[in-house]
């Protein structure tokens, strides 16, 4: 009996993506190996036909079948459907781990050609800014929620090691701005380093994001594998992707514990969509690195040497020539599939493993504290009074509560009790109150009738309990 073929969802995508998945696609069909597609809707045609998310059922239905997708880009709807279809995709299926390799290409000539630069960033996706929990908390102050997780942390910081374990790399950077955001960031950092002592072959460095960036402009052939929050990793992973040739080169894999889902990191540029001018090598390494998760890894390595032969050979697309020369998407393709079989000169096959994935951690995850105390509570009062006038008016407010006003803040800075710095004001404080007595203790009553009292005078937006886990305080200090 002939084996099942392996099933691989293909979502076309808009703009560019029907041709560059096309010329994927009959590359991966070309190595011959048993593979069949399923091809399924996502995007613009889905979000006009009124799918809010832009992914239709049949679509992630196929997606639980398969658990791996090639992916073309997918437009973000303006004025139409209401949130981004690759946002909904990464989490209905957790694709925590963004995958973004970029190395020197032959024939591809960019400011550090002969540096041999190969450099993979791994960004955490799910977490971070993007998880997109704004508010406007008056009307001339937003604010954004920065989550970051000891779950998320783990998961991106082990999945960093397992790929540069997978493909034979010899360092992993943890970039963050953990000098700053000390408890956010700064969980990258502390996972980072915690887990790291478990890979005794790979050198580990924790190197701050912003002297990071300077570094990969200066020296980037320094970097190996650079594990990074979602935000840092988006911009990063588009720098390096300029390093090596550009957008038309960067291919990536989201990994999650259930699905993968690879594509290219460029998006549907609707300027040259269905003009056959499209680059497809992102595409076309993103499906490499398909085949390479699901096992295929001669067809993997097959794909990639013919893409590394075919751009030696001088075959371009009108990314990298002007219009002269410029080989069309279909003969890019008809090339790559010609070279099938032959190996780079330059550059040869590397000895690739799968990526082993750290088993799925399932349920509510919990990280537990030996003993935890409330010590105060932070609330955000919107007001247009001189801070001394409000902390005056708050002391009075309070002077039966077992709290007491310790300092207010605006945009962070210190304003009370110290008044002498020249701080440009806005309707948004931060009133610090802490307990009068340091061994005293107390609860949500007390935390209810404070805030009644404020209310009588003050307009409150939020509240935030300051804790103490296992005696470390889990809050920050004003930056004076
Ligand atoms: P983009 O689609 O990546 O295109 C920017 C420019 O880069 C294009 O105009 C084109 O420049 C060049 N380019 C990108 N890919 C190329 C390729 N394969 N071959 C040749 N040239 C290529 O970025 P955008 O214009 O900001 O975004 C367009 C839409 O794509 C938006 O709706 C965005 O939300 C979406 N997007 C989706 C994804 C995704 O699905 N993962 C990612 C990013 C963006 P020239 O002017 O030189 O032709």
């Amino acid at each position: 009996m002939t084996p099942a073929k392996r099933k691989i969802t293909v979502l076309p995508g808009d703009g560019i993506g029907p041709e560059v998945v096309e010329s994927a696609l009959e590359i991966i069909q070309a190595t011959a190996i048993a593979i069949e597609f399923e091809k399924c809707e996502a995007g613009a045609g889905a979000f006009q036909k009124g799918i809010v998310t832009g992914i239709p059922r049949e679509t992630i239905e196929s997606i639980e079948r398969t658990h791996v997708v090639l992916k073309g880009p997918l437009e973000t709807p303006i004025g139409y459907g209401n949130r981004s279809a690759n946002v909904t995709l990464r989490t209905l299926f957790e694709t925590y781990g963004n995958i973004r390799p970029v190395r020197e290409l032959p024939g591809v000539q960019t400011a550090f050609t002969g540096r041999k630069l190969d450099i993979v960033i791994v960004r955490e996706n799910i977490e971070d800014l993007y998880a997109g929990i704004e508010y406007m908390e008056t009307p001339g102050v937003a604010e954004g929620l920065k989550l970051i997780t000891r779950e998320g942390c783990e998961k991106i910081v082990k999945l960093a090691f397992a790929f540069a374990l997978a493909e034979g790399r010899k360092r992993v950077h943890c970039a963050t701005k953990s000098n700053i955001m000390k408890l956010t960031e700064g969980l990258l950092q502390h996972t980072f380093e915690e887990f790291a002592a478990q890979y005794p072959s790979i050198e580990s460095k924790h190197i701050l994001i912003d002297n990071c960036a300077h570094q990969l402009a200066m020296r980037p052939e320094q970097f190996d594998v650079i594990v990074t929050t979602n935000m840092n990793g988006d911009i990063l992973s588009d720098l390096t992707s300029g390093l090596t040739g550009g957008l038309g080169f960067a291919p990536s894999a989201n990994i999650g514990n259930d699905v993968s889902i690879f594509e290219a990191v460029h998006g549907s540029a609707p300027d040259i969509a269905g003009k056959n001018k499209a680059n497809p090598t992102a595409l076309i390494l993103s499906a490499a690195m398909m085949l390479r998760q699901i096992g295929e890894v001669k067809a993997a390595n097959d794909v990639e040497q013919a893409v590394l032969v075919t751009l030696e050979s001088g075959v371009r697309t009108g990314d990298m020539m002007g219009a002269d020369k410029a080989a069309t998407t279909t003969e890019f393709t008809r090339a790559v599939i010609g070279n099938l079989g032959k190996r780079s000169k330059v550059s040869p096959p590397k000895q690739y493993r799968a990526v082993e994935l750290p088993p799925a951690q399932v349920g509510v995850n919990v990280v537990a504290a030996k003993s935890r105390r409330l010590a105060g509570l932070d609330v955000y009062i919107e007001t247009d009074m001189d801070p001394r006038n409000l902390a005056s008016d708050l002391e009075k407010l309070t002077t039966t509560s077992p709290l007491k006003l310790q300092m207010i803040t605006n945009r962070g800075a210190l304003v009370f009790p110290s008044n002498d710095r020249r701080v440009s004001l806005v309707d948004h404080f931060r009133c610090r109150f802490v307990l009068r007595e340091a061994t005293a203790s107390f609860g949500d009553a007390e935390i209810l009738s404070l805030l009644g009292a404020i209310s009588a005078k003050h307009r409150w937006m939020h509240i935030e309990k300051l804790q103490e886990f296992d005696g470390e305080p889990a809050f920050s200090k004003s930056q004076v």
